[in-house]
């Protein structure tokens, strides 16, 4: 197969003294694990970036990548130009092959990571199941699609009020067997939209995850807590001219936070990776930096957050809103793909959804739209709403990792996943500097130091770089290319080269021997200058970039030519259609949004319940 030796040929070229056995390892977990867990779009696209690469190399050396010598694989990967297409598709495979030579418990107990030994301190106990078997019946007051920050808590709060309600999720429920037992980043291809592999399009490209399983991004985002600074209500005001009650906010805030348990991170979680970034924004005379605010259940300090945490340690919707939903009597069906929204003149029917292959319609006298930022402009534009501002005024907040070895042991995957914060570029640049190391050969600090570091994880620290961006980019009706069209603004990238020199003097100060700047081109640096100058002359195609935010694009306005929804979440136009997810935050959240998704959300509930 056209993956797994292209896949086995890499890593030769990439780990110089890998092992036969190893690599044999490496095979058989690709042919295990990685391909029967593989969305068959992103197993397509693995194809694509296979074949891609055998054809790349034909023309310069006569042979197919994986037929030249090992040293002949290497020489020409060392010669691709790192702004090409190809390039892309290289570190696509590079990833794939780095997370899983990783996931393989005799690599990775060499660098002292015993995912095993960690699992055996989580309680197997089966979780309470939540989504019902069976069909929908009859007529519901109100439908939620998708299961998110935004759809979860909505159903909740209309449930609790008494109405019945139905929620459908196109991801599945995760059982508890499979977050124990799977690695992370196995559990990645199943619980993240096309395995994880979703990007924008623009210069440059951008890698984008987002959730596809009960409980949205929720179940697999980082669980950082913050409440949007008092200036953002002036921002969206000035975006679209919806006026957003700080006062009603804030009673919403205080309602989901209870629900949720957000607490701070208390100083036997917050792990090596957060202790070094500590030292360095007090060795530094730093003021604004501390431990984060999370949703905080029985955390073990296991570092998997965004794959699904293991051992309830992070309370996400399923663990909180949903589970108590439930009890009280909401439907939640899994594997349910809303196709359309049925619109009637001015108001909506119910929906059309796919359940067990077979598509339904059912009715419900409203409908909640919480699809994601990335999804609910579609699946509204499909269902037939129109209005200019759909998909259009995309926020993603930009991020990278900062990553460096130090001089000291940080054993970075200990501790809670992301959990230390420095603030001090907040309030003039929009960006915020977070402690994050995941799991060895995934997420932020994978990839940013040569494959032949590897042995060198134990001593590597990370910081992620987020920015509130100003210039904003656009979901199309349909994917091609990517999940949407996005560029890098000059002023964006300033920022962003601010807060990639700030984390790097952070942890130039914690005592990094080495920094790897998050570019394509990057050697370890020793010293901030010469960070300074590598990082003002690189363009925009050379950073390595990621986000985890998208929102805004179905935005609340004070009229319909400046958004889609009212500043209560009703779609202008239509009686009893709703959005309450990222889409409907009229501007950018400055910080991590998802405690304000979930507060808009709540009022949106609140709004109707009033008028049902
Ligand atoms: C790795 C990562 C880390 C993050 N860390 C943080 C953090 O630390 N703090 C923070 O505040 N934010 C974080 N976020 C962002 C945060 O999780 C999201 O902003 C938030 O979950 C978005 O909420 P939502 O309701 O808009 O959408 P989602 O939570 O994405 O929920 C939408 C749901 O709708 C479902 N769906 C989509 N289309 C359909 C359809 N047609 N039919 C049925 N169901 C459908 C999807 O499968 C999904 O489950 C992170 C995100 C990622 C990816
Ligand atoms: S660190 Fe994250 S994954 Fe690990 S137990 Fe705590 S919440 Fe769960």
């Amino acid at each position: 197969m056209v993956v797994v030796r292209t896949l086995r040929s890499l890593a030769e070229a990439r780990f110089r003294n890998i092992s036969v056995e190893d690599l044999s390892s490496l095979e058989s977990t690709i042919t295990g694990d990685l391909l029967p867990n593989l969305n068959p779009r992103a197993r397509r696209l693995l194809n694509l970036a296979s074949l891609a690469l055998n054809l790349a190399s034909t023309p310069t050396m006569l042979k197919p990548f994986s037929m030249l010598s090992v040293e002949g694989r290497r020489r020409w990967l060392e010669r691709v130009n790192v702004e090409s297409t190809i390039y892309n598709l290289i570190s696509l495979l590079d990833v794939v092959v780095l997370a899983t030579h990783m996931a393989n418990p005799r690599v990775s107990s060499r660098i002292g990571y015993r995912r095993e030994e960690a699992m055996s301190r989580v309680r197997v106990e089966p979780l309470p199941t939540l989504s019902r078997s069976g069909k929908p019946r009859g007529v519901y007051d109100v439908i939620v699609v998708g299961s998110g920050a935004g759809g979860s808590v909505v159903a909740w709060e209309l449930t609790r009020r008494g109405f019945r309600v139905a929620l459908f999720e196109v991801g599945p429920e995760p059982s508890r067997v499979d977050l124990v037992k799977l690695h992370p980043s196995f559990r990645a291809l199943k619980y993240y939209w096309d395995s994880g592999l979703t990007f924008t399009w623009g210069n440059p490209i951008i890698h984008i995850p987002f959730g596809r399983v009960l409980g949205g991004t929720v179940t697999v985002n980082s669980g950082t807590m913050f409440r949007v600074p008092g200036r953002a209500l002036n921002l969206w005001y000035k975006a679209t001219g919806v006026n957003v009650d700080s006062g009603t906010l804030e009673e919403a805030y205080k309602v989901v936070e209870g629900v949720l348990g957000v607490k701070q991170v208390p100083e036997y979680l917050l792990g090596g990776n957060a202790m070094a970034m500590r030292r360095g924004a007090e060795a530094l005379g730093l003021k604004l930096h501390g431990p984060v605010r999370r949703p905080l259940g029985s955390c073990l300090g296991l570092g998997e957050c965004a794959f699904a945490c293991p051992s309830d340690g992070k309370i996400d919707m399923r663990l909180s809103f949903l589970r108590d939903a439930v009890s009280r009597g909401l439907e939640v069906y899994t594997n349910a793909h809303v196709r359309r929204v049925l619109l009637g003149d001015g108001r909506v029917l119910g929906v059309e959804v796919e359940l067990g292959g077979v598509s339904v319609r059912v009715e419900s006298r409203a409908v909640v739209v919480s699809a994601g930022a990335l999804n609910t402009p579609r699946l509204l534009l499909a269902s037939g709403v129109r209005n200019r501002n759909l998909g259009a005024h995309l926020h993603i907040h930009p991020a990278l990792g900062v990553t460096a070895i130090m001089n000291y042991k940080v054993n970075g995957w200990v501790g809670t996943m992301q959990s230390y914060y420095v603030a001090d570029l907040l309030e003039d640049l929009g960006v915020l500097l977070l402690a994050t190391l995941p799991p060895p050969g995934i997420g932020y600090s994978a990839g940013s130091i040569p494959f032949e570091e590897i042995h060198e994880y134990p001593y590597l620290a990370s910081i992620g770089v987020q920015v509130s961006d100003e210039n904003t980019g656009a979901v199309p009706r349909r994917a091609v290319l990517g999940v949407a069209d996005y560029n890098l603004s000059s002023e964006d990238l300033e920022k962003i080269r601010e807060g990639v020199k700030l984390a790097t003097e952070i942890l130039l100060a914690a005592g990094a021997r080495k920094v790897y700047l998050p570019l394509k081109t990057t050697q370890g640096g020793h010293n901030v200058e010469d960070a300074r100058r590598v990082l003002d002359r690189a363009k925009p195609g050379l950073f390595k970039l990621s986000a985890y935010h998208p929102m805004s694009t179905a935005r609340m306005a004070g009229d319909p030519s400046a958004g889609v929804v009212d500043g209560d979440g009703r779609v202008f136009n239509y009686d009893n259609l709703y959005v309450a997810d990222a889409s409907i935050i009229p501007s950018t959240t400055i910080v991590n949004p998802q405690l304000t998704i979930n507060a808009l959300s709540l009022m949106v509930a609140w709004r109707i319940a009033k008028e049902l």
